[in-house]
């Protein structure tokens, strides 16, 4: 039996690395030989989840072989996974992102409209008859806690709260104090470069034809980030000109008021204008309860564009 490597996006978040070790749980369950893995670094709030419940961190890689099996968690875009991904055959998807990919062979899909892909992930888990031990759910809960701000992002939806509900009580856990401990975790970014900030939570997303990466920092503190406002834009430049981009929003979001401050550079910054109706001064503007990347910033961007 060939083993089947299971990864989340690259840039990788607490949502895609404890997705690979749940999955990987759970094809073990299920019989079949798994290895998690992961396409990046881990972010502090990561480091932060796998050292609290002393777990260790899913294998690096960078590019699969030809032919290697494969199951994608929260992500099914080829531009996020591994490198060679349209030459490895993808077994499962199980995700909660929009599709974004084809093949030209039958698979299993699972993507729901939910928070978190943990939320899909505790419905797998139960539909074949398993229940995750006290660690597997302290990751679910932590990652659900991670996509949704503590339930208060506006993609949470009321299978992500009854799934927190679910696993605090299998991992023991006061979710709310954990849960805001290991955001503030998150926000540290006191051991990291400039050029670092800037790719912890990069996307590449185009809206139409405007070629963008959007990027977001969480933290507690929007004026602590903002003194590195004049160091962050020089880089921010550097990155658009070296990628050829049109637009580098950089979303300082607050985890605790639950906005935020955007940067915006490039020759179509004023499409942040235009979506949100504001005025960008010196580059930035605050965008009062924006917090999802996915709900607040993919789709309205898209339509302005
Ligand atoms: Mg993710
Ligand atoms: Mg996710
Ligand atoms: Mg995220």
């Amino acid at each position: 039996m060939s083993k089947t490597y299971i990864f989340g996006h690259k840039s990788p978040d607490t949502d895609s690395i404890t997705s690979s070790l749940v999955m990987s749980d759970l094809e073990t369950k299920l019989g079949n030989e798994a290895l998690a893995c992961r396409l990046g670094g881990l972010n502090k709030e990561t480091e932060f989840v796998l050292n609290y419940f002393d777990v260790e961190a899913p294998e690096l890689i960078e590019t699969i072989e030809d032919g290697k099996d494969v199951i994608l968690v929260d992500h099914n875009s080829p531009a996020e996974s591994v490198d060679n991904i349209e030459n490895a055959n993808i077994l499962k998807v199980v995700d909660h992102h929009k599709i974004a990919f084809e093949t030209s062979y039958p698979l299993f899909v699972r993507t729901e409209p939910v928070g978190c892909t943990e939320t899909v992930l505790l419905k797998l888990y139960k539909e074949n008859g398993f229940t995750p031990d006290k660690t597997i759910a302290s990751l679910m809960l932590s990652a659900i806690i991670s996509d949704t701000l503590l339930l208060k992002s506006p993609t949470t939806t009321e299978d992500d709260k009854k799934a927190v509900e679910e696993l605090a009580e299998i991992a023991e856990i006061d979710y709310e104090a954990y849960g805001l401990e290991m955001l503030k975790a998150g926000t540290d970014l006191s051991s990291f470069t400039i050029p670092e900030i800037l790719s912890l939570d990069a996307k590449q997303i185009d809206f139409k034809d405007v070629k963008s990466i959007v990027n977001q920092v969480n933290t507690a503190s929007i004026s602590d980030v903002m003194e590195m406002k004049g160091d962050l834009e020089v880089e921010m430049e550097k990155i658009i000109e070296d990628e050829e981009l049109d637009l580098f929003m950089l979303l300082i979001t607050d985890i605790v008021n639950s906005n935020s401050q955007v940067i915006a550079l490039g020759k179509d910054a004023s499409l942040v204008e235009k979506a949100y109706g504001v005025k960008l001064e010196d580059n930035t503007v605050l965008l009062e309860g924006v917090v999802s990347r996915k709900k607040q910033v993919v789709p309205i961007m898209t339509e302005n564009a």
